[in-house]
């Protein structure tokens, strides 16, 4: 794939936009109320509205392609949500003057629940307790043909562009793309640069980072991995795919996601992992899960074949599967 496809405008121009209703709604609501699934996890009007945009103007261009994407208008439609229809309503007209309640809905129902030869994987808000909360939240987009991740993009709103500058410029998006590198943008879609992963060789320089949620991931059990490869920094806690994003520029060497005891069974979602997953390789890094296994994007909306995930700059990737053995 080109980097002037169709593909690659269209996921650019959705992401940019559906980034920018997120910031939206998050300046002007703190996020807005939430529902709660029938999985007791939140829903806001962001996800509605940025599911909305990107599956319209993803279908609009290629009217073939599946999209399987994480919502569905099913609560959105209740008699007793139709304030909160309205408000993401309003807000998708702010980005696609004159839609109707009734298009919003359709257009979020674009989403589908299984996978094709060639499909998009969509997150309309990964982290969305992050979101919430006032940290990092990422809309995160790939185009997955015969299980391979071609095209990976991620918007990040709230994530510093630069390290140097951690109060400065707010606003990442980052784009890689099959054998052509991973790179990053400001959230407008300009000022583009390659990026690559840390060089780190000895675990001892590593940084990790991990899921703010303790529910997402065995912290105690990454503490225990960083004794025994001798990680004294600290490990950096950040919501979203945006943890890819960092791994992928070079600011952590690991980012490590071993099942919670909570829920040890737990499978992981493609699109919790389908565009982070191309951006980190791309730079340079590697992505398996943490027994070693390559990610399963073929199966189903769950990665079936995989436990816990875990996401190096390559170089330093043996070392953590040998620790996480023990
Ligand atoms: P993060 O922000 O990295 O903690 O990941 C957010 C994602 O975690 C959400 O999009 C959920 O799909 C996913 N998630 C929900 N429950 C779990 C769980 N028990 N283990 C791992 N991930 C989960
Ligand atoms: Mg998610």
């Amino acid at each position: 794939m080109d980097r002037n496809s169709p593909e690659v405008m269209t996921a650019i121009q959705a992401a940019i936009k559906a980034s920018a209703l997120c910031e939206k709604i998050r300046v002007d609501l703190a996020g807005g109320e939430s529902l709660l699934k029938s999985d007791r996890s939140p829903v806001t009007i962001a996800d509605y509205g940025s599911q909305a945009i990107i599956c319209k103007l993803i279908k609009e261009r290629f009217p073939n392609d599946t999209i399987v994407a994480e919502e569905d208008s099913k609560e959105l439609r209740r008699s007793d949500r139709s304030r909160i229809l309205g408000q993401v309503t309003n807000y998708v007209n702010a980005f696609i003057p004159a839609s109707s309640s009734e298009e919003v809905c359709s257009w979020i129902d674009f989403g589908s629940n299984s996978v094709t030869d060639r499909f998009w994987a969509l997150d309309p808000i990964d982290g969305t307790k992050g979101f919430l909360r006032g940290d990092q939240y990422a809309i995160a987009l790939a185009l997955i043909e015969k299980g391979r991740v071609k095209l990976g993009i991620l918007a990040c709103p709230n994530l510093y562009a630069d390290i140097q500058h951690p109060f400065g410029e707010r606003g990442c998006l980052f784009l890689a793309l099959k054998g052509k590198g991973s790179f990053q943008m400001d959230s407008t879609g300009v000022n583009k640069r390659p990026i690559y992963v840390s060089k780190a060789k000895s675990p001892s320089e590593a940084i990790i980072t991990e899921s703010v949620e303790p529910d997402h991931a065995d912290h105690l059990a990454h503490q225990r991995l960083a004794q025994k490869l001798n990680i004294s920094k600290p490990s950096l806690r950040m919501d979203s795919q945006a943890k890819y994003g960092i791994l992928a520029r070079g600011e952590v060497t690991l980012y490590l996601r071993v099942p919670s005891s909570a829920e040890p069974g737990y499978k992981e979602n493609i699109w919790d992992h389908a565009a982070g997953s191309i951006i980190a390789e791309e730079a340079g890094g590697r992505v398996t899960d943490v027994l070693g296994r390559p990610l399963d994007f073929a199966s189903g909306i769950k990665m079936e074949k995989n436990q816990g995930i875990l996401v190096s700059n390559g170089i330093l990737h043996e070392v953590v599967l040998k620790a996480l053995e023990m």
